[in-house]
């Protein structure tokens, strides 16, 4: 709490007065610091990759390069991390125009179905490679949604390849779409993985948080797909929502309006 005193004249009159004005600074102090944060984050996170490309670059000069074997691991792993830049900066640049509502929502009228259908389909080889087994409900009657098909799809492809890389081989995932009581429409990505502990979870949606960064970083993860869903679920005028149980597994949902409430 900031408290600030000036001294004042009062209606003209030589009159000396004070004025006290009442500032709640814990809301801007607590901005400053995400905000600082934030880039601490990012610096950190670019970073990390780029160490690790200097010095397998180093070693390939220092030698490795005559062995064409190892050469071949060392350029490989090189790759990967310079993906991992790129996808980073994709996932900032994002954020950044979702932040400013620079972000484009081209919104139509998507039928529901086929909107998880698709995304159902453009996992179900992935699911199967991991020996996982990937279910698809829909509710009989559900209605259309209205809203940006890329950006919904993006949201549905963070949530469905997040549970696939946190579902051990052997594991199952159900992808679900439902008319909830309020008339909303709820889409829910179910899974029995290795879940989320009670504390990490209020923070989950928080940019660049992650339970295990380590496990997040070897499995090509950003700490980004999350705050970029909710993003995307916040400018439908949606909800999103985790729910976990550590070491059981994890359900994600969100709700979007029905078109005809547009
Ligand atoms: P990441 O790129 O690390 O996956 P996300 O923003 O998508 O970033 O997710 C943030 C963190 O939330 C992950 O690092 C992971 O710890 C946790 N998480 C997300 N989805 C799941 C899930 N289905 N099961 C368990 N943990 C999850």
């Amino acid at each position: 709490l900031k408290l600030t005193f000036t001294p004042t004249k009062l209606l003209g009159e030589e009159r000396h007065g004070l004025v006290v004005v009442i500032v709640d600074v814990t809301e801007q102090e607590k901005l400053e610091r995400q905000r600082k944060d934030f880039v601490a984050n990012v610096s950190h996170e670019l970073r990390t990759p780029l160490t690790t490309i200097k010095s397998y670059l180093e070693a390939l000069d220092d030698g490795v390069v005559e062995e064409p074997e190892l050469a071949r691991r060392f350029l490989s792993v090189t790759q990967q991390e310079a993906e991992r830049m790129t996808r980073l900066i994709t996932d900032l640049l994002q954020l950044t125009r979702l932040d400013a509502k620079k972000s484009k929502f081209v919104k139509q009228q998507i039928e529901t179905k086929e909107l998880i259908t698709d995304a159902y389909q453009r996992f179900f080889y992935q699911c199967k490679q991991h020996h996982i087994m990937f279910s698809l409900y829909t509710a009989k009657e559900i209605d259309f949604i209205y809203g940006d098909r890329d950006k919904l799809n993006q949201v549905l492809d963070n949530l469905i390849s997040n549970a696939i890389k946190y579902t051990p081989d052997g594991g199952s995932i159900a992808l679900i779409a439902d008319l909830r009581w309020d008339g909303l429409i709820e889409i829910g990505i179910a899974d029995t993985g290795i879940g989320i502990p009670q504390k990490d979870l209020g923070r989950i949606f928080e940019r660049f948080y992650r339970v295990d960064k380590a496990r997040s970083r070897s499995l090509g993860g950003t700490g980004l797909g999350l705050s970029i869903a909710r993003e995307i679920i916040h400018a439908h005028h949606g909800e999103i929502e985790m729910d976990s149980v550590y070491q059981k597994g994890t359900l994600v949902s969100f709700t979007l309006p029905p078109s005809n409430r547009r």
